[in-house]
Order: C-alpha cells, then sequence, then structure tokens
C-alpha cells in the first residue's frame, strides 16, 4: 500500500506514514470533541516508528482515563490537531484522519468511547462499537 502523507491546515507541520494502519476508529471521547470541535476524531493507529515528521507540533498532555499521559499534537499556528501519543497504548501513534491529503481507501473499523457519542453525531456505521476504549488483545 501506498505511503500516507498529510498535514495541518497552515502546512508548517507534515508527516509520512509508511504502510498500512494497524487499525482505524472514530473516537468518540469527550477530548477528542474538544480537541477537534466537533462530534468525534477518526483515527489511524499506526507504529511510531512509521511516522516521520516535519515541523515542530505543540504538545498539550492530558491524563488519559487509564491514569497515563496522552501527549496530543497540534500545530501552533493553525490550530490543527495532528496526532495523539497515548502511553497506554506504547508503540502506537494514532493520527487524525482527517489531516490526511487524501482521506480515500480509509474505512473505520471501529466506533470507540460511544458513551460520549454526540446525539447530533451524523456517524452510523455498521461497524463494531464499544462504550469506551476497545478491550485489549
Ligand atoms: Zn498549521
Ligand atoms: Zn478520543
Amino acid at each position: 500500500m501506498a505511503d500516507l502523507a498529510g498535514g495541518c491546515l497552515c502546512g508548517a507541520i507534515r508527516y509520512q506514514v509508511s504502510g498500512e494502519p494497524a487499525m482505524v476508529a472514530a473516537c468518540h471521547c469527550k477530548s477528542c470533541q474538544k480537541q477537534t470541535g466537533t462530534a468525534y476524531s477518526v483515527l489511524l493507529g499506526v507504529p511510531a516508528d512509521s511516522v516521520k515528521i516535519q515541523g515542530t507540533p505543540k504538545t498539550y498532555t492530558e491524563s488519559g482515563t487509564s491514569g497515563m499521559p496522552v501527549d496530543r499534537k497540534f500545530c501552533g499556528d493553525c490550530g490543527s490537531p495532528i496526532l495523539s501519543d497515548a502511553k497506554a497504548f506504547d508503540g502506537l501513534l494514532f493520527i487524525k484522519g482527517g489531516t490526511l491529503d487524501d482521506t480515500s481507501g480509509i474505512s473505520v473499523g471501529a466506533e470507540i468511547w460511544c458513551d460520549s457519542k454526540a446525539e447530533w453525531s451524523a456517524l452510523d456505521s455498521e461497524v463494531p462499537k464499544f462504550p469506551a476504549n476497545p478491550p485489549a488483545g
């Protein structure tokens, strides 16, 4: 599969991912809603060592539900959220799907954190749904 490429709205931050995402999930958690300003994030879980970033994103660190930190990286110039580094998911980075240059060929495989799904979320998929994080393994 071709490499994935994307970046923020203003172009100060660019990234490339070699290979395919390990998983693609729509995340309805409250933090994703706040960070993106809309109903949910589409997250591409990719191996951390497959990601190359140009530019220097800012980092906002919050405490995840597991108690482990989540580094939310975003463009300090235009505000686009780029990716999350959740320490509870060692070795994976979660790219915000909307920042891809080409979003075709990406399909959501699960919906997570459905307990906080917005009533006005237009997403009504047939994929597995989880109230919070998917079960490990
Ligand atoms: Zn930017
Ligand atoms: Zn989330």
